[in-house]
């Protein structure tokens, strides 16, 4: 059994120069101007919407603050008691950023700044257990990895993903050489087994042929079950397989199909929940309070609950 390596969500820094309006548009990690004094801030706000560098997606951007938003209810300080939190959040791949600003009352008390961003974990293959948020958050920042992950963590990751979306149904990786091609058995809440054959294809534009279908009826009748699925990692299934399925079907065999664009959507409930909000728990930020924390959870979406289409 490999052992998992530590898990490290965020990176954390205290740069002196701090630019949020740098974030607007494309992230820019080599931002230099100084901040709060840039007051370009409200502007570029603006005037570009954030894109995530990793997919491409447009992201969440939530800010508070008691000199951005003055007389915010949130924030009720003097002049010298100021706090300033941006967030940008991608609920595509879960990459966020996080920036605060935290003066306490005193002169001589230093100002506190956060710079954090989500860092993604580093695998050996085997990709080790548990890991299945992490790699669903790769695979939305570099679709390539669906076609690059060796089969067996495929196998295992998918299901993963049949666990997250079916919570009531029982799912075992059962694929080891020799085993007639069955990689998972899943049993759906109403007590229904079902074979499930996972095709790892190495290409995108791959499309998944009869001969997949055709194993999993040979296997299918052998083990005297009608219910199978399979998973492939290519684009689409070809129209012979579709054709056979329907023969199949009229048999009494019941094949579910499933592609790398379903096997996508899929990836939602795998995914983090917000989270950033560790950091917030940290004990780095020392003024964030449960009205903050709420503010940041009411204003960004739940990957869970997003509708992609
Ligand atoms: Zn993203």
């Amino acid at each position: 059994m490999p052992k998992p390596i530590p898990h490290v969500n965020y990176d954390l820094s205290r740069p002196e120069h701090y630019c949020p309006g740098a974030e607007y548009g494309v992230e820019d990690p080599d931002a230099t101007t100084l901040w709060p004094d840039d007051r370009s801030f409200d502007r570029a706000a603006e005037a570009r919407p954030p894109v995530c560098r990793f997919c491409g997606e447009r992201m969440e951007r939530v800010t508070l603050g008691s000199t951005l938003t003055s007389n915010h209810p949130l924030f009720d300080e003097g002049w010298d008691q100021s706090r300033e939190y941006y967030l940008l959040n991608c609920p595509y791949c879960c990459h966020w950023r996080f920036k605060a600003c935290e003066a306490k009352a005193g002169c001589m008390t230093p100002v506190g700044l956060i710079d954090a961003h989500s860092v993604a974990r580093k695998f050996d293959t085997p990709i080790p257990d548990g890991c299945a948020a992490e790699v669903a958050q790769q695979l939305r920042r570099d679709p390539t990895f669906w076609h690059s992950m060796p089969p067996r963590d495929m196998e295992r990751f998918v299901a993963d993903i049949f666990r997250a979306n079916h919570r009531c149904a029982e799912v075992i990786h059962v694929g080891k050489p020799g085993d007639l091609g069955i990689d998972v058995l899943f049993v759906d809440a109403g007590g229904n087994d079902w074979l499930v054959q996972v095709k790892r294809r190495g290409t995108p534009d791959a499309v998944e042929g009869f001969d997949s279908l055709q194993r999993l009826l040979g296997t299918l009748a052998l083990e005297g079950r009608l219910r199978g699925i399979i998973v492939t990692t290519a684009g689409r299934f070809s129209r012979p397989l579709f054709k056979q399925r329907a023969r199949a079907e009229w048999r009494g065999f019941t094949i579910q199909l499933l592609d790398r664009g379903k096997l996508d959507r899929m990836l939602s409930p795998v995914l983090p929940v917000r989270p950033w909000l560790g950091l917030m728990g940290a004990g780095v930020l020392s003024l964030v309070d449960d009205d903050v924390r709420r503010h940041f959870i009411t204003n960004t979406s739940d990957p869970r609950q997003l509708r992609l289409f």
